[in-house]
């Protein structure tokens, strides 16, 4: 058990982060209109070009400081996306990314700073699971992580089991009784996040 996860643990490397922010901005950049056409349907429309906001700015940073350390290329992250995506998903995934730069300073262990991520996310949000939320994906993931048996096609599962949540939580839950049948926008963009992971070799069960 403790070997399992050291396996893990020694692949999140500077350059595999870099790798994996590099992926989920080519992701969001990718599917733009699809975020927002999905955020159409239970929100205000915007999700795909709010965290493209963030992930542009990221991008720039990222070429700008190519010597940087794990830590720092999280917490450069976090503040892209809070000061630029905007909004709740700003927020959320900026305290995400926050948070995982704090653990970061202490270890590479990839369980502990998506488990520390997923809790910068509840504190700014009080999401918890089944509320059709980035919590969907992130939090089950995780388990997935730590059951060695994250794929893409099990993400692609949590992206898509949002579809039967009821929201209670952000914009969405004012218009909660529509939403059957809906992939939650923030869930869909959280599924990139760990798709951009698995690309990157961070992690392979
Ligand atoms: P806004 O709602 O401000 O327009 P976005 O459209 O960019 O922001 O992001 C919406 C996404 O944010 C939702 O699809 C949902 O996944 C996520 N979200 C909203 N509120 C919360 C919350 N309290 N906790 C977790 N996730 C949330
Ligand atoms: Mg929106």
């Amino acid at each position: 058990m403790l070997q399992e996860s050291k396996a893990v643990m020694e692949m999140l490397t500077v350059e595999t982060a870099r790798i994996w922010l590099n992926l989920f901005i080519e992701k969001l950049e990718t599917n733009e209109k699809y975020l927002n056409a999905l955020d159409g349907s239970i929100g205000d429309g915007d999700h795909g070009t709010n965290m493209l906001r963030g992930a542009n700015d990221l991008k720039t940073k990222l070429a700008e400081n190519p010597q940087i350390g794990s830590a720092d290329l999280f917490k450069m992250a976090g503040m892209s996306f809070i000061k630029k995506t905007g909004g709740a998903a700003g927020l959320l995934y900026g305290q995400a990314f926050l948070h995982m730069s704090q653990s970061l300073q202490e270890g590479d262990d990839l369980l502990g700073n998506l488990a520390n991520g997923l809790e910068g996310i509840q504190k700014v949000g009080q999401a918890e699971l089944r509320e059709k939320t980035l919590v969907d994906v992130w939090a089950p993931a995780l388990e997935d992580i730590r059951d060695r048996r994250l794929s893409l096609d099990r993400i692609t599962a949590h992206v898509t089991s949002t579809k039967e949540f009821q929201a209670k939580k952000g914009r969405a839950a004012y218009v909660a009784e529509q939403l059957n049948g809906h992939i939650d926008p923030g869930a869909a963009s959280c599924g990139y996040f760990f798709e951009a992971m698995l690309e990157a070799g961070v992690y392979d069960g």
